[in-house]
């Protein structure tokens, strides 16, 4: 079938985000092909229109008035398992992942269980990790698609140029992520149930139950935190976590901002970093309250908070 004819229109896009706010894409592609994909590229070009890369949802802001181009949801999500190894589409789910490796004794991505609806690909752009871990430290290689030559490049883990919360696929929306091959090693199943145990408990405990995205802001550097205010980190110093970093939650709570709420969004009572969608949020009301969030923190203590959450098709 011709690309044209599988590009849908008017897709309400809520139900893919696990907010669930946000408008509908003008444009819609399912990608589970390279074929489809680079013809996709080829059809935005000669259209005009700009291309929006969805995962799982699960850390994107989707505007009400939705978003004008053509979205591609990544839905290449083929896991084999070769020898210690997890050869992932970037639409697997890292759920899928884990059940995978789990299946086959497999340890190295515990710290994932009970992150909703992420895929492979959102996760290796975001570098995304948890309790002292992350994608960094299972990527081998990754296959990438160059949008400029429509070809796929393989990368390296030290290509990939990740740090924290970050890679070269998010610094540069040149490459977008097509696969990975992660590495991980063997263990014994009751130890890998163990720390999936662990970390869903630990989730359950501290997170919200409403739809959320996770963290909305980056966690901070004590180094940043000197610089701009000195007394703050001395008032701070044995708060920092096992990542070597300082909660934008705990400054966003000394800030007594935990219950704020604007229309259907609130910060949530659980943890102060992650906003809440109570029933009928709409985007342009978590704008507002990130926006307030982020002036009360500067007032109080003249640090200046990151969005980890992305803003998609907001331009
Ligand atoms: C309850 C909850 C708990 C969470 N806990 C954590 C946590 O512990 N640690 C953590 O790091 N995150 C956490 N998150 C945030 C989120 O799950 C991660 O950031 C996740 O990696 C995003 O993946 P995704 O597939 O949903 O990406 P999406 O939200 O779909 O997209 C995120 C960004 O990646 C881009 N993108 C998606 N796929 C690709 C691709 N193949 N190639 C290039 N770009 C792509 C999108 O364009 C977008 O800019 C949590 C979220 C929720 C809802």
């Amino acid at each position: 079938m011709n690309i044209k004819d599988k590009i849908q229109k008017d897709i309400a896009l809520k139900p893919f985000t696990t907010w669930q706010v946000g408008g509908a894409a003008k444009y819609y592609l399912e990608i589970k092909s390279k074929d489809d994909l680079s013809a996709a590229y080829f059809w935005a070009k000669d259209k005009q229109k700009k291309i929006y890369i969805l995962g799982g949802g699960s850390n994107i802001l989707v505007p009400d008035n939705g978003v004008d181009g053509l979205v591609l949801r990544m839905l290449n999500d083929k896991i084999e398992v070769k020898g210690e190894r997890l050869e992932c589409g970037a639409g697997a789910g890292l759920s899928s992942a884990i059940i995978k490796a789990t299946g086959n004794n497999l340890s190295g991505l515990e710290w994932a269980s009970g992150i909703p609806r992420a895929t492979i690909g959102g996760s290796i752009r975001g570098n995304a990790g948890a309790f002292g871990q992350r994608m960094a430290d299972l990527v081998e290689t990754i296959e990438a698609f160059y949008i400029k030559t429509k070809k796929f490049i393989v990368f390296s883990n030290r290509d990939c140029k990740f740090i924290y919360r970050s890679s070269v696929f998010k610094e540069k929306a040149d490459y977008l992520v097509w696969s990975a091959t992660l590495r991980l090693h063997k263990e014994k199943p009751e130890t890998i149930r163990a720390r999936i145990e662990e970390s869903l408990s630990h989730r359950v405990r501290r997170y919200p139950k409403l739809p959320g995205v996770g963290s909305i802001f980056k966690n901070l550097d004590p180094l940043d935190i000197e610089k701009g205010n000195p007394m703050l980190m001395n008032e701070l110093k044995d708060k920092i976590g096992r990542t070597g970093k300082i909660s934008a939650g705990l400054l966003i709570d000394m800030c007594g901002l935990k219950g704020k709420t604007i229309g259907g969004v609130k910060v949530s009572l659980e943890h102060a970093n992650h906003l809440v969608n109570t029933g009928h949020a709409r985007a342009e009301e978590i704008v507002m309250l990130i926006s307030y969030i982020k002036q009360q923190v500067r007032d109080k203590f003249a640090i200046e908070l990151q969005e980890e959450i992305q803003y998609f098709g907001f331009e």
